[in-house]
């Protein structure tokens, strides 16, 4: 690997020398942009770091090709090399998780999410006017049949979870498209415990028989028991979608097995590429055998031309991620969760359901005094990069927030491990312990400012900044 840092340093040496020959800023804010990247401790639960291949794959002329359709059936001349591309993402992807079909065009995880409600809306619905008219799904319909049949789709009804509980806008969210698509009904957590509710769940399905059942979480630090999920979604006639774009490298470097593997369970299972699984920004979906057609459709339904390059930086990071490095990699991501949420709770912060079994650890800051916001920016004064979340029945709401969401892929990519994760988790504590609200004029403590001692904050950047040098991000790269 050595190697290839060292031909990738003088490959982005010259890459940089020629974008910066046209427009010199840009060249200047890729560089910087690694320059902060090293220099900070990355702790945002969504975000990783690609590999050199995997980056290097996405800057190349695959991107020039308009390739709309799918594999072997395209709307565009000279496809050969994109359905070769293409093939083999989705047949790595296949193999990585054992699924009985993938479909690697989504640009990203909202993306593959709607090519994912689209293709279960398609093949489920039963509507009089498809009776009436002999055709099998909507996709045999005649444009003026479209009429009585949107006025059908209002009836279409999904149960996603709350977006407070830790549930992704895409799971009905009153200001995302689909909580406009569906009548929608959310799931949350139980208020003691702040796990999910099996029970409750079960009743709540049964009382609104939703079309969907949306599995997944964006700010949720459990594993979720997808065989109980299924069982659910069977009793109601539901289609169980999963969106595992958050814990996809779990999934892929087998630490969610048996019934916390969403795989055997899930209809159809929306994901990213970039987050703990660790290849380019973009989405992907997979299905059982019975919806291969209609996922196939999200291209011209949901998607315009798949982007080739970045197909193929996927297949690029699938291989990398059915090596066995890679499930050390996803071990060790989990492992240093729990290393994290431990030295958190030793020093007294207080965290959602008290722990994490993932990637995820999520920061209750209120008994600080402090907002998600305020903590979300005296860490990042201190160079600890997060991102504020809400906790379960926030009283701050979604914008201010009480949480601040941390998470362990990006840094564990660093090599990062039990003793760093130690010390990780003291510089927060540190931090918080030393930041107070700003008062309002009126003397009320205020949401957004803060207080922190620049000395503080700047000690805590020098403690990062030694973890830091000790594992650098993309050793031998220099520019
Ligand atoms: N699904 C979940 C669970 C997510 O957490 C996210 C992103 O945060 C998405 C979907 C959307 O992914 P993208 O930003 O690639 O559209």
């Amino acid at each position: 690997m050595s190697d290839v840092n060292a031909t990738a340093s003088s490959a982005y040496r010259q890459i940089l020398e020629v974008i910066g020959s046209v427009e010199p800023r840009i060249a200047a804010a890729t560089k910087q942009e690694l320059t902060d990247q090293r220099g900070s401790l990355k702790l945002i639960a969504s975000e990783n770091y690609a590999s050199l291949p995997v980056l290097l794959t996405m800057g190349t002329w695959l991107s020039d090709k308009y390739a709309e359709g799918t594999i072997g059936h395209r709307f565009y001349a000279g496809c050969q090399n994109i359905d070769t591309v293409e093939s083999i993402a989705a047949e790595h992807a296949r193999e990585l998780f054992g699924a009985e079909y993938a479909y690697v065009q989504p640009h990203s995880g909202i993306d593959a999410n709607l090519v994912a409600y689209w293709a279960i809306l398609s093949h489920r619905i039963e509507s009089p006017t498809l009776e009436r008219l002999g055709a099998k799904t909507v996709n045999d319909l005649a444009e003026d049949d479209w009429e009585d049949l949107r006025r059908e789709f209002n009836t279409q009804r999904v149960m996603g979870m709350a977006l407070d509980a830790g549930g992704h806008l895409t799971h009905g969210f009153r200001h995302n498209i689909s909580g406009k698509m569906f009548q929608q009904r959310s799931y949350g957590t139980d208020p003691t415990s702040q796990l999910i509710d099996y029970d409750k769940l079960r009743a709540d399905a049964k009382e609104f028989k939703p079309l969907i059942i949306a599995a997944g979480y964006s700010a949720y630090p459990r594993r979720v028991n997808f065989a109980k999920m299924r069982e659910i979604a069977d009793e109601v006639g539901a289609t169980l979608f999963i969106d595992m774009a958050h814990f996809a490298g779990l999934v892929a470097g087998k630490v969610f097995t048996g019934e916390e593997n969403p795989i055997p369970y899930g209809h159809v299972i929306g994901s990213t590429t970039h987050k703990s699984l660790r290849g380019p920004r973009g989405g992907f979906v997979l299905a059982t055998a019975e919806y291969a057609d209609a996922v196939d459709k999200g291209c011209p339904m949901v998607l315009g031309g798949p982007l080739g390059h970045v197909m193929a930086a996927k297949a690029v990071a699938f291989a990398e991620a059915r090596t066995e490095s890679f499930q050390t990699y996803a071990q060790a991501v989990a492992d240093n969760a729990k290393t994290l949420a431990e030295g958190l709770l030793k020093r007294g912060v207080k965290l959602v359901t008290g722990g994490t079994d993932n990637h995820i650890v999520l920061l209750d800051v209120s008994a600080y005094g402090l907002t998600g916001r305020q903590a979300e920016s005296a860490l990042l004064d201190s160079g600890v990069v997060t991102n504020r979340n809400s906790v379960p029945a926030d009283p701050n709401g979604a914008w201010y927030t009480s949480g601040v969401r941390i998470g362990t892929p990006a840094l564990t990519s660093r090599g990062f491990g039990t003793d760093e994760f130690t010390a990780v988790a003291n510089l927060i504590a540190d931090v918080l312990e030393a930041t107070t609200p700003a008062l309002t004029k009126s003397g009320a403590r205020g949401k957004a400012k803060y207080i922190l001692d620049a000395s503080v904050a700047n000690s805590i950047q020098s403690r990062a900044d030694e973890l830091l040098a000790g594992h650098p991000l993309y050793p031998g790269l220099e520019l």
